[in-house]
């Protein structure tokens, strides 16, 4: 006996070949733009914080300087998140920077944090 498959869009009964996942074509482009739509609001939300997180160390570093100290309370209070990064290295002294696009970050001490412009 033959298994009844169902469309992944609207569920309903597929006919015809057994490898077939959607009813329609009309369903297989809804099916697939809503996932495209899930993938993008994940991705949104990430580079937002990510955008976020650059503005803040570029504002605290302002134009002339490259490396810089700042309390860690400053970043906590302007809003920055120490969990998203897009890059991570450990120079030769074993330091750990955290890459924010071309800004690093590094934990100084627990107070501080060591900022530096790429
Ligand atoms: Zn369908």
């Amino acid at each position: 006996m033959a298994t009844v498959k169902n469309c992944l869009h609207c569920e309903k009964p597929i006919h015809g070949r057994s490898d077939k996942r959607f009813c329609s074509p009309g369903c297989k482009n809804a099916w697939n733009a809503a996932r495209r739509r899930a993938t993008r609001s994940v991705t949104e939300q990430v580079d937002g914080i990510l955008h976020r997180n650059r503005e803040i160390l570029a504002m605290l570093m302002g134009e002339k300087t490259t490396k810089m100290e700042v309390d860690r309370l400053v970043l906590d209070r302007a809003g920055f998140n120490f969990k998203y990064i897009t890059g991570i290295y450990t120079n030769s002294q074993g330091k750990l920077y955290h890459y924010v696009y071309d800004f690093a970050w590094m934990e100084f001490s627990k107070q501080v944090v060591m900022i530096v412009r790429k």
